[in-house]
Formats: structure tokens, C-alpha cells, sequence
């Protein structure tokens, strides 16, 4: 289980997140739905231990990881915009966290293969990045973050770049796919539609903080102030 404590993140000098507390249980899939600029995308990266953070904590399982280095955390993130490496092929995407991992190359094999099939993505191994349609380069990032089967998988903005007919389509896929690896998942988005299609609680963010979470229904219920009527609204 994922628990973020009062967290505190300046960047040059901005306050970019302040006093951010969420969790998130094991198997459950969480969303954090904000405006642009509210400070979401700095949060998965707080998490993942690519910024520091200048107070608070961040826990798993009870233990502290805040001072873990990101490769020892098990956290799994997808840019936004995926941020493929477009020199590699789509196995040797996939397989990059593998072979940070030093796994041997049989295992390799057998898990970028795994993942592929995962995302239905079976017959792509060798096809260059370049090549691939938005939604393919969307399911290759993910088969990437799944690959090395995090205990924490954070998706930035994961449908924010396709249009709308594939972004539904996907959005059911991808739920599928979190559902059938019944994953932790942490999912970062503007988009209403995203979120609640994606998670099974909403954590609302406003100017770098959490400002209420649970379920759409709940928010839409008992609003915790006018913005969270009007955001959502
Ligand atoms: P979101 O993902 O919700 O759009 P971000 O986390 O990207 O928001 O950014 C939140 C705020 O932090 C923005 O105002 C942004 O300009 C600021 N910010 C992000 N990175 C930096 C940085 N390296 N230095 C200073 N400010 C930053
Ligand atoms: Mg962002």
C-alpha cells in the first residue's frame, strides 16, 4: 500500500506541491484528477523519487522509501507523451527495464513477449517506433512500465494524446488489463472521463494539493467546496 504523508515539493524556488496526502491499497486503482499546472505529473515523480521532497513521507507497506533510490522503489511510471526510446525497436522497449535489471536474456525474452500479448501487440516486436499509430505507441509504453511487473504502476496522462474514438477504446482496454493483473495503480489525468474510467477512487487536485478524494458519486454528492461542484460540473 502506497501512502503519501504532507508531502512538500519546491521547484526553483515554487511551491509546486504542498501538504499532499493520498494512499492507495494494494490492488486498488486511484486517479488523481486536476487542471493543468496543479501539480500532477510533479507528484508521480515525487513518488517515483525522480524530485525530492523537502518534507514529509512516502511509504510502502509501512516503510518508508523517501530516501530509496528510484530503481529500488519497484515503482513503475508512463511518461507523458511515453517518452519511447525511438532508437530501439518495440522488444528493446519493452525490454529496457528488464535489462536494467539485469535479468538473463532467456527471462528477457519470455516477459517482453508476455507483456506484448498483454497489449494485444503480439506480432510488433521488431517494427520501429517511428512506424507505430498513437494508440500502438500508447500500448508499447504500457507493455514497457508492465514489463518489469512494478508493485506500483503510475500512468501520466496515459490517453491525453489520441483522439477521442481511440481514447474510449483504449480507456476500457486499459482497465482491462489493470484489472486482470489486479494492479496498484496510481493514474494522473485532467480528464473526467479518464479518471473515473480508469480508477475506482478520484482524488481531486487543485493548486498542488489534494483537496478531496472518493468516489465520483461521493464528490458529486457532497462537494467539498464550490471549485469541486464547479470542476466537475
Ligand atoms: P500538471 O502535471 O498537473 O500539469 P506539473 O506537475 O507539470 O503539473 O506542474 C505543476 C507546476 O509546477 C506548474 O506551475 C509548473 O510550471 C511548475 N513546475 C514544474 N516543473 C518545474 C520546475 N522544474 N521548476 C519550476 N517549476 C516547475
Ligand atoms: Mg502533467
Amino acid at each position: 500500500m502506497l501512502e503519501v504523508r504532507s508531502v512538500a515539493v519546491t521547484l526553483d524556488g515554487n511551491e509546486v506541491l504542498r501538504d499532499v496526502t493520498l494512499s492507495v491499497s494494494n490492488g486498488e486503482s486511484v486517479a488523481v484528477l486536476g487542471p493543468s499546472g496543479s501539480g500532477k505529473s510533479t507528484l508521480l515523480r515525487a513518488i517515483a523519487g525522480l524530485v525530492p521532497i523537502e518534507s514529509g513521507s512516502i511509504m510502502w507497506d509501512g516503510r518508508e522509501v523517501t530516501n530509496v533510490p528510484t530503481h529500488l522503489r519497484e515503482f513503475g511510471l508512463m511518461f507523458q507523451g511515453y517518452a519511447l526510446f525511438p532508437h530501439l525497436d518495440v522488444a528493446g522497449n519493452v525490454g529496457f527495464g528488464l535489462r536494467m535489471m539485469n535479468l538473463p536474456p532467456s527471462e528477457i525474452e519470455g516477459r517482453v513477449t508476455e507483456a506484448l500479448d498483454l497489449v494485444g501487440l503480439a506480432g510488433f516486436r521488431s517494427r520501429t517506433i517511428a512506424d507505430l499509430s498513437g494508440g500502438e505507441r500508447q500500448r508499447v509504453a504500457l507493455a514497457r512500465t508492465l514489463a518489469p511487473e512494478p508493485r506500483l504502476l503510475m500512468l501520466d496522462e496515459p490517453l491525453g494524446a489520441l483522439d477521442r474514438a481511440l481514447r474510449e477504446r483504449l480507456m476500457v482496454e486499459t482497465r482491462e488489463i489493470l484489472d486482470e493483473r489486479g494492479v496498484t495503480a496510481l493514474i494522473v489525468t485532467h480528464d473526467r472521463e479518464e479518471a473515473e474510467a480508469l480508477s475506482d477512487r478520484l482524488a481531486l487536485m487543485r493548486a498542488g494539493t489534494i483537496v478531496q478524494s472518493g468516489t465520483l458519486a461521493d464528490l458529486i454528492a457532497h462537494p467539498a467546496d464550490a471549485w469541486v461542484s464547479e470542476f466537475l460540473g
